[in-house]
């Protein structure tokens, strides 16, 4: 996975298209990330034993990673992810527009 939880990124595709939100969860296996407040969808709810309220309520849905960019935090621009290894081998993401290192 090119993209990790807590990163920022823009949506691309969809109907969410240009929206910007923070990663909250990944999904790897199935290459989805749950983003803040990006893909609404409305799920219907029954009252059950009392503790739920019965109506229709909102949440995120989590969406494919190939609809998002991740947002570099050097160049504020969505940008396509580069790999890259350092010296001690350790591979690290750079952003392919100012080419800085992401984490
Ligand atoms: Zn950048």
């Amino acid at each position: 996975m090119k993209i990790k939880k807590n990163d920022n990124v823009q949506v691309i595709a969809g109907k969410d298209k240009g929206k910007k939100g923070k990663v909250r969860f990944a999904y790897p296996r199935e290459d989805k990330l749950l983003v803040e407040g990006v893909n609404f969808i409305k799920r219907h709810t029954r009252a059950t034993g009392g503790t739920r309220q019965a109506g229709i309520i909102e949440r995120e849905a989590p969406i494919h990673i190939s609809n998002v960019m991740l947002i570099c935090k050097r160049c504020n621009k969505a940008t396509r992810i580069g790999a890259r290894i350092l010296e001690d081998g350790k591979k690290v993401r750079v952003c392919r527009t100012c080419h800085e290192v992401i984490d």
